[in-house]
């Protein structure tokens, strides 16, 4: 990815300020958004191909400011990272998400696990897996329904993360590698460290149908992920020709457009229940 710096000095003088004021914007609510409450969490359900039950729900955080709009996390999760926001930010998704669950769970709906983003910067910090702990004891959300995303990042170093990692991995929470096989260590992380799922990132799946290669690769992952005794989840299903590729494969979990996109917690509730009567 290309950093702030690197954009506004590749663009135009014009649309420089404009860059740079829309960053300085962004970073002026930003600051205001968790007490003003303009943050809400929407929910993508993971789907077992085999039962066709929901088993699982990623939160994926949303922002919306009066004067800005709707602002994608795509735009807004970096610079949280750069001026520190992001410790914050989320510490809130983390309650948010495991309270959300647990809530559903004391209302008797189908027990699935719900799965948080963690940013790189969350990731480094030591305090992580004790504010982790503490949210669980207070939300009262069994360690098994709590699933912590983590991406590759050239920066983080190998020992530190190692230790990070297991620390996490106490608390009995599961860990899953997100945008699996798009980093520079795909393979170097799955030896160094206790993973418990790979998410397939869904630039592969993509072009599954087209290029032979993806699917080659998908396949490939699959295997791999069942032989070292691992979950795996295929990312970004849109369409029912890709979804029977990848039942072909063996790959038990999908999650995407063709089953649902991210929906706000009013109608999780309705599809969890809806599975609840069967
Ligand atoms: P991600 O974790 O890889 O999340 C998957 C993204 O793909 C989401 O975009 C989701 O809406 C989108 N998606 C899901 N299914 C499909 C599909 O079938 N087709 C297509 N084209 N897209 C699909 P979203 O919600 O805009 O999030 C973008 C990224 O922002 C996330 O990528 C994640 O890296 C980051 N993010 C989102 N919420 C949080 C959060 O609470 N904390 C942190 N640190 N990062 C977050
Ligand atoms: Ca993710
Ligand atoms: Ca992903
Ligand atoms: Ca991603």
């Amino acid at each position: 990815s290309t950093g702030i710096v690197e954009t506004v000095l590749s663009t135009p003088l014009p649309h420089r300020q404009d860059q740079f004021q829309r960053r300085m914007d962004i970073e002026f609510y930003l600051r205001r958004a968790i007490d003003n409450q303009e943050f809400h969490l929407a929910y993508q359900p993971v789907v077992d191909v085999y039962t066709n039950q929901i088993v699982g729900l990623e939160s994926l955080i949303r922002w919306n400011n009066a004067t800005l709009g709707h602002v994608p996390p795509s735009d807004f999760i970096p610079i949280a990272e750069e001026c520190g926001l992001i410790h914050e930010i989320g510490e809130w998704v983390l309650k948010e998400a495991c309270m959300q669950n647990k809530r559903w769970q004391e209302a008797g709906l189908s027990k699935v696990f719900v799965a948080v983003n963690l940013s790189r910067r969350q990731f480094n910090d030591s305090r992580l897996s004790r504010m982790i702990q503490t949210i669980l004891e207070k939300t009262g959300l069994h360690p098994k329904y709590l699933e912590l995303e983590i991406t590759e990042s050239m920066s983080m170093e190998v020992e530190l993360a190692a230790d990070a990692l297991r620390q996490l991995k106490k608390l009995g929470v599961r860990v899953a590698m997100d945008d699996f096989g798009t980093g520079y260590s795909s393979l170097g992380y799955l030896r160094d460290f206790p993973i418990d799922k790979l998410k397939i990132d869904q630039s592969f799946i993509k072009g599954l149908i087209q290029s032979q290669v993806n699917a080659v690769i998908v396949n490939t992952m699959v295997t791999m992920a069942r032989n070292l005794n691992l979950l795996v989840v295929a990312e970004g299903v849109e369409t029912e020709e890709e979804l029977q590729v990848l039942r072909e494969c063996g790959c038990r979990l999908v999650q995407g457009y063709y089953f649902s996109q991210p929906v706000m917690a009013k109608r999780i509730e309705e599809m969890l229940h809806l599975e609840t009567k069967q």
